[in-house]
Order: structure tokens, then sequence, then C-alpha cells
């Protein structure tokens, strides 16, 4: 078979028109990600730390629009309290989400984040907290944020419109994509598996978008309905079609972090199992207090909402483990280059 990047539009189309799980791409995924990364899958403890949000995405539970959410914010002590707990269980990775959340301030961010890094020297501090100024982002930059999670949802301009409110735009998620690469952060981008209105032709542009901003970490998930959105009465994304596209990904971007989402878990009881089987190689279990997290409900029947976080860890480590892998609870940085002993 061709190498996957080589692959022409039309190849890839017909790649990703089969809505079918493909146990041959998988076994091609699940070896280029041994070569490059063996068995180790990443850990990261996700903090979700305020589920108040400015913007109004249509296929968002959390959205400024939908007034049945109660919404939570966490402290500045709360938050260095989740990330006390996630060390101890071996996380050396902290993921700060949130919705756009305008009542913390640039310097509160720099403030959490250079307290975390003060604190735990070894680990490193993922922001995922939306859009935000060259300034701010060179500003949490400077206070120590090494990562930044911002899926670009849609590389596609007409897809992205019908997403998203008009004040939202493409360009500026895609200007903050590469504002925040240029200022030396490892970048996340990604996008929902069949979204509204979702077509082969847009996950073509995705994967060549991807291929141009040349991603850390690439996270995808299926899009699941939320009943308190415009999106209602559109059905889930297909678990077939995620899989066969992280593996796409891992064939593409041998070298990324590409993690088995929350949401593919919630597609399928063993789905995060299946996404690392297909090539993902991170989990990011969760580290909010048990009492926030079925309200940080992007989408509905969100998994492990009721566990405290030693419980996540147990549960991860044994379904990583029955999967075929190991965690690690290194920093898990990218590997860009294939290890010698590899080669
Ligand atoms: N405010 C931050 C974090 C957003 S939540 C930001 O803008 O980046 C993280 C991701 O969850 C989103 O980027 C989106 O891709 C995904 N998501 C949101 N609603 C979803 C849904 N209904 N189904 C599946 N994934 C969803």
């Amino acid at each position: 078979m061709k190498e996957v990047r080589e692959l022409s539009d039309s190849e890839l189309k017909s790649l990703l028109e089969t809505d079918e799980f493909d146990a041959e791409l998988c076994v091609l995924a699940d070896k280029v990600r041994r070569e490059t990364y063996g068995d180790a899958v990443y850990v990261r403890g996700l903090i979700e730390f305020s589920n108040y949000c400015k913007n109004d995405c249509l296929y968002c539970g959390i959205r400024c629009h939908n007034l049945n959410v109660q919404r939570y914010r966490l402290t500045k002590e709360e938050i260095l309290t989740c990330c006390e707990e996630g060390y101890a269980l071996g996380y050396r990775t902290f993921v700060l989400q949130s919705g756009e959340d305008l009542s913390y301030k640039a310097r509160d961010i720099c403030e959490i984040v250079y307290e975390i890094k003060t604190a735990y020297s070894d680990c490193a501090v993922t922001l995922s907290i939306g859009e935000k100024s060259r300034q701010e982002y060179q500003d949490y930059f400077d206070a120590g944020a090494d990562r930044y999670l911002l899926r670009h949802e849609t590389a596609s301009t007409d897809h992205y419109g019908m997403l998203h409110p008009a004040s939202m735009s493409l360009e500026s998620r895609i200007r903050c994509l590469f504002d925040l690469k240029e200022i030396g952060y490892q970048v996340g981008a990604g996008f929902m598996v069949g979204s509204p209105y979702q077509t082969t032709d847009h996950l073509i542009h995705d994967l060549r978008f991807l291929q141009n901003l040349q991603p850390d970490m690439i996270g995808i998930g299926p899009y699941l309905t939320h009943n308190e959105t415009p999106f209602a009465d559109k059905p889930n994304g297909s678990l077939a079609l995620t899989l066969r596209l992280i593996s796409v990904l891992r064939l593409m971007f041998p070298y990324a972090l590409i993690p088995a989402t929350t949401a593919l878990g919630t597609i399928a009881p063993n789905g995060r199992e299946q996404g690392l089987k297909a090539g993902a190689n991170v989990v990011m279990p969760n580290l909010s207090p048990v009492s926030v997290r079925k309200l940080y409900s992007l989408y509905e029947n969100k998994i492990c909402t009721g566990e405290e976080s030693a419980q996540c860890r147990g549960c991860l480590e044994q379904r990583v483990r029955a999967a075929g892998y190991r965690i690690v609870t290194d920093i898990g940085n990218a590997r860009r280059q294939v290890p010698e002993d590899r080669r």
C-alpha cells in the first residue's frame, strides 16, 4: 500500500467513504505507532475548571444560550488541589480546560500556570481555554504554559459557519493556532467526526489543514448529541469512522500525540481501547472534583462523571493493559524523530 500521507484526495476519499471497521488499517497504524512510541500510552490529568462560556457553538452543551446548565468555576486553590491529587497519582501533565470564561483575566491564568509550574517543575501545563489575543497567549507562555489545545473543529469555511454563530470565524481560529505555534507552544488541533453537515470532502480538508499546521497533538472524537442545543435532532457521529480516522492520522503523522478521547469512550463502552488499537497513544482521565464533573456536559451520557480521580486512574490502567499497551507517567512530549533504537 502507498504511504497514507502520499495519498491523493480521491484515494483518501475512498478510504473514508466506507463507514466500516477496517482491521487491516488498524494493524498498519499500530505498527507505525509502535515504531515511534512502542507500547507507551501517555496520561494527561484533565481539569475542567469552568463551564461558563461566552460562545454559542451550536453543537456544545455548555453554549451560553443553554440556560439549563448549572454554571461553576473552580478557584485557583481548587485547581491546585486537583493537581496535587493528580501528581500523587503519577500524572505529569495537567490539562486546564474551560469554556471561554471571561471572568479569568490573563493575569489569573498566568498566576495559576505559574503556581502549578513552580509546585511541579517536572510537569507540563496544557491550556485549552479557547481563542485569545496573541498577547495573552504570549503571557501564558511566559508564565510557563507548555502546550495548547484548540481544535480547529472543521477546516472548511462553509462548514465552520454551519457549526458556529456568525460572531466566530475559521479565520480567527486558524490565526490563533498559528500564533500559538509561532510563540513556541506544542499545539493541538482536531475536529469532531460526524458533526452535523460534515461530508467526506470536509474531512479531507481537515487532513490537509493538519498537514499544513503540523501540530504535535491531534484530538478527534465522535460528535455526540446534546438535547439542549439547536442540533438536538442530529445523530451521533460513527465509532467506525472515528477509528478509521485515528488510523489515518497515525499513518499521516507518526510522531503525533493522539488521544483516545472521552467522547470515544462515551459512544462505546470499549471505545477508548479500540481507539488505542487504532493508533491513539494518549488518555486523558478526569481530575476535576466529582461535585462538578456532571456539569461540564458538552454532550450527553459523558463517562467517568461519578468516580474519584484515583478510581479513574485504576480503571484506565486496566483498560490500557487489556488493550495491549502500558501507561507511562513521564511528561510525554511528541517524538518528532523516530528513536534510533527503533529505526
Ligand atoms: N472552550 C475550549 C474548550 C472546548 S471543549 C475551546 O474552545 O477550545 C473541547 C472540545 O470538545 C471542543 O473543541 C469540541 O471539539 C468538543 N465538543 C464540544 N461539543 C461536543 C459534542 N457535542 N460532541 C462531541 N464533542 C464535542
